[in-house]
């Protein structure tokens, strides 16, 4: 396993962390519970092998993660880092919601501290009213100093411009949660500030939500060759930008556990040049997908409820990626929604055509695209 600097939080982190928001379940009379023979194995498994930073939650697996982990995890608490989070928004009615929820947690986890504990997948609005407004930060700088917290952390959903007001705002947060990936690079710019500020970066959803698991086009579009998946390809990636120092991924079985730290220990970690050499080759992906339909959405709203940009997107997975599964998914979704009107319904008013900037003869793209998309 390669650790990394987590910050300046003085931490060393494994590249690979364990998201446990998918532990295995089961029912009993009816009731969802962790499977326990499962899960425990699991864990601490990934723990032999090198992982030290398992990421939990109060609401994952029915509210059972934290449980599962605490009982996991107990004999080797000292050696693993745990984090959890703090539910915000409507949930969070004055600043004694955080002790609250974190005495919950402690108690759970069975813990006397929790490593890593995050304002959970905040927005400015609940940055700037609750955080900073109700003063959560100080009580979470309070439960710091009686040792129950060690580190105080953010995890993210938001534009991404919002990290660097957060950051800015508030010195104390010393580690990010963020989405990242191959398909979604819009944090980016801010993994790279949030580095040069000392925080600790950990990134989800590193392969995509497994839309990027499967196919080997990909990786042979961007590289010429198939000596690898596209899913050692989304790892790579990720741990290949220097700004992150951990991926997550939310493993399921041993299997799984194995295969990842195998992923990681033979080479996620590509050199700078390596990096850039893929960011190039997918930004060449991205511009000729771009001079498509950049999905601005200003053809929106259109009178009749066709929603262009997801019909234009679900085909840029197809033709563009190579992610023809993904695609073919995304569009039997779209057709399964309400909110979501097919072609037939167009009246042919034009108005998207007027509004869209790159010209797109819209109404006869779509004709084309959905045949393509209901052929896959
Ligand atoms: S032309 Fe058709 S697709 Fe375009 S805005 Fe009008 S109804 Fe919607
Ligand atoms: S206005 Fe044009 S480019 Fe923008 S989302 Fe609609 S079709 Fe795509």
């Amino acid at each position: 396993m390669v650790y990394r600097e987590f910050g300046k939080t003085g931490e060393k982190i494994s590249s690979l962390g364990f998201g446990c928001m998918r532990l295995p379940e089961k029912e009993i009379g009816g009731k969802k519970v962790i499977d326990e023979d499962k899960a425990l194995p699991m864990l601490m498994r990934a723990y032999e092998l090198g992982v030290n930073y398992f990421d939990t939650a109060p609401y994952y697996c029915n509210k059972n993660s934290e449980m599962a982990v605490g009982k996991a995890l107990k004999s080797v608490r000292d050696k693993v880092l745990i984090s959890t989070k703090i539910p915000m928004g409507d949930e969070c009615k004055d600043k004694g919601h955080l002790r609250r929820c974190l005495e919950a947690s402690l108690k759970k986890l069975d813990t006397d501290y929790i490593d890593f504990y995050h304002f959970w997948g905040i927005n400015q609005d609940c940055f700037d009213a609750q955080i900073m407004g109700m003063d959560l930060i100080g009580e979470a700088l309070r439960c710091k100093e009686e040792g129950l917290i060690r580190h105080i952390s953010f995890s993210f959903h938001d534009k991404a411009e919002v990290i660097r007001h957060i950051i800015e705002t508030c010195p104390y947060m010393e580690s990010m949660l963020v989405q990242y990936n191959l398909l979604d690079r819009s944090n980016e710019e801010m993994l790279a500030y949030a580095h040069e500020k000392g925080l600790g970066t950990v990134v989800m959803g590193p392969v995509a939500g497994g839309r990027l698991a499967a196919p080997k086009e990909l990786y042979k579009k961007l590289t010429g060759t198939e000596s690898a998946t596209s899913y050692e390809l989304a790892f790579k990636f990720v741990l290949g930008n220097t700004n992150v120092s951990c991926a997550l991924s939310g493993m399921q079985t041993i299997e799984m556990v194995e295969k990842n730290v195998r992923v990681i220990n033979e080479g996620a970690h590509i050199s700078e040049d390596e990096w850039r050499g893929l960011a190039d080759a997918m930004a060449e992906l991205k511009k000729f997908a771009q001079l498509y339909c950049t999905g601005c959405g200003y053809c929106q709203p259109c009178p009749k409820g066709i929603k262009i940009p997801k019909i234009f997107e679900a085909y840029t997975y197809h033709n563009v990626y190579g992610l023809s599964e993904l695609a073919k998914k995304m569009w039997e979704d779209y057709q399964s929604k309400e909110d979501c009107a097919g072609i037939d319904t167009c009246v042919n008013c034009g108005f998207c055509e007027k509004k869209c900037p790159q010209k797109l003869a819209v109404r006869e793209e779509l004709k084309r695209v959905v045949q393509v998309l209901d052929r896959l």
